[in-house]
């Protein structure tokens, strides 16, 4: 056991919290407010390798490890959760599904120019009437000739008006749809560009305002059949596998957004005075901000034991989900603790912690809701759910484990 992080984990987390300190903090009240996703963000975390983190070399990404993919979600949301939410979908549902799953000729066309930055990828299982219960999707994909036909809407998707690919779930099997049988899926890549293809932004989200969220539709949009991710039939399998990797950004960040809350309450707690003495000299508001730091300290053990198990080429669907389940909800508690200790100045926008609030809820509904986790891990715990070996995994970090 080694619970150090390497000189090159140091460098990432301190290179990429001192740009997020100094180009996304001093604005991103404002961007916040106006419901504004900055566009000119991605070019910058080109630059500094994020887009490509953990993506070998040889297609063209930093070849850092999955710990590293980690620590930069930490320190992203650490100043706000839309910067996290680029890696998540980018990164963590697009890219790595790609590294393990596409062939060599997707990781040529999309995974390299995804890794510089060049090409910015997305993630469309969730449509209008299914989110947690995929199998519900309505979206359907017709084999003619050497394409496929799409049609159908995707909604709630991080990046839509923004991404430049997505990784579609669709039905390639219209007697298992009706079965809901989940065999009968499939996984695309679909380009904007191609033709059917529109998206829009919804604009009543009350969360992560600083992100892009949106739905796109799908018109009878012609896929060329080498853009099939793995085998027809294995939709159901790569989509999970992709949230396996999101999870992990998911609970990093969580973990980034606990320290910020309690940062944040600290400060306040030792400026803010009531009945003669700093609040945080009240043993009441001393709980809550000792409850951010256990909360805090858990959730990075945890996420990093997921981030060590993908280095370590080992199957880790239960410990990322255990990781994401308890630091998103976790998340949620720091963040409505963070408003109560600021008290009336954390219902106002003029301090960070309303927006924490906000922002916390989200991850306790997407990549699998609050329930769903607690669903899997009594399932594990009961014998009921056990992860087989997959056809494809991710490549081991460390090749000797
Ligand atoms: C900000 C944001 C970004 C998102 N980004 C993406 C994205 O990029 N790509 C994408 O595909 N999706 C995305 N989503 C969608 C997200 O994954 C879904 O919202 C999520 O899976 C839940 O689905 P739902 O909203 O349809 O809720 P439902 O599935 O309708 O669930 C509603 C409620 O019922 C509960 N419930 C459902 N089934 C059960 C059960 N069996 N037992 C107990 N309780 C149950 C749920 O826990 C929840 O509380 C995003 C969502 C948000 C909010």
């Amino acid at each position: 056991m080694n619970f150090d992080l390497d000189d090159d984990h140091r460098l990432l987390e301190r290179s990429t919290r001192e740009w997020a300190a100094r180009e996304v903090a001093p604005r991103i009240q404002q961007l916040d407010r106006a419901h504004t996703f900055d566009r000119a963000l991605l070019p910058k975390m080109a630059e500094l390798g994020l887009l490509g983190v953990c993506i070998p070399a040889k297609y063209g990404g930093a070849g850092m490890d999955y710990i590293s993919l980690g620590l930069a979600c930490e320190e992203l949301e650490y100043v706000d959760t839309s910067l996290r939410v680029i890696l998540s979908v980018h990164v963590g549902l697009s890219s790595l599904t790609l590294l393990a799953w596409g062939s060599e000729a997707q990781k040529q066309q999309y995974l390299v120019p995804q890794a510089q930055g060049a090409l910015i990828g997305s993630y469309g299982l969730t449509e209008p009437a299914a989110g947690s219960d995929a199998r519900g999707i309505q979206t359907t994909a017709e084999k003619q000739g050497d394409r496929y036909i799409l049609n159908g809407e995707k909604m709630w998707i991080s990046l839509a008006d923004v991404a430049d690919t997505f990784l579609v779930i669709a039905w390639t099997d219209q007697e298992k749809k009706r079965q809901k049988d989940p065999s009968g899926l499939s996984a695309f890549m679909v380009e904007r560009a191609f033709a059917g293809f529109s998206s829009g932004t919804l604009t009543q989200k009350w969360g992560i305002l600083a992100g892009n969220t949106g739905f796109f539709t799908m018109d009878g949009v012609e896929v060329p059949a080498e853009n099939l991710v793995g085998l027809p039939g294995e939709g159901f399998k790569i989509a999970m596998f992709a949230l396996d990797q999101g999870r992990l950004t998911v609970a990093a960040g969580a973990a980034g957004l606990i320290r910020a809350c309690r940062d944040a309450s600290a400060t306040y707690a030792r400026d803010r005075q009531a009945f003669g003495v700093e609040i945080g000299q009240h043993q009441l508001v001393k709980e809550m901000i000792a409850q951010m730091e256990s909360d805090y300290q858990a959730s990075r053990l945890l996420w990093l034991r997921s981030a060590w198990l993908k280095n370590a080429g080992r199957r880790n669907t239960r410990e990322t989900g255990l990781a994401k389940w308890f630091a998103t909800v976790a998340s949620e508690r720091a963040a409505s603790d963070a408003v109560q200790i600021h008290g009336a100045n954390g219902y106002s926008d003029e301090y960070p912690v309303g927006r924490f609030y906000r922002n916390a809820k989200g991850a306790v509904i997407y990549e699998g809701t609050r329930e769903i986790h607690k669903l899997m891990q009594a399932d594990y715990v009961l014998g009921y759910r056990a992860d087989k070996p997959l056809r494809c995994d991710l490549p081991p970090f460390y090749p000797t484990f």
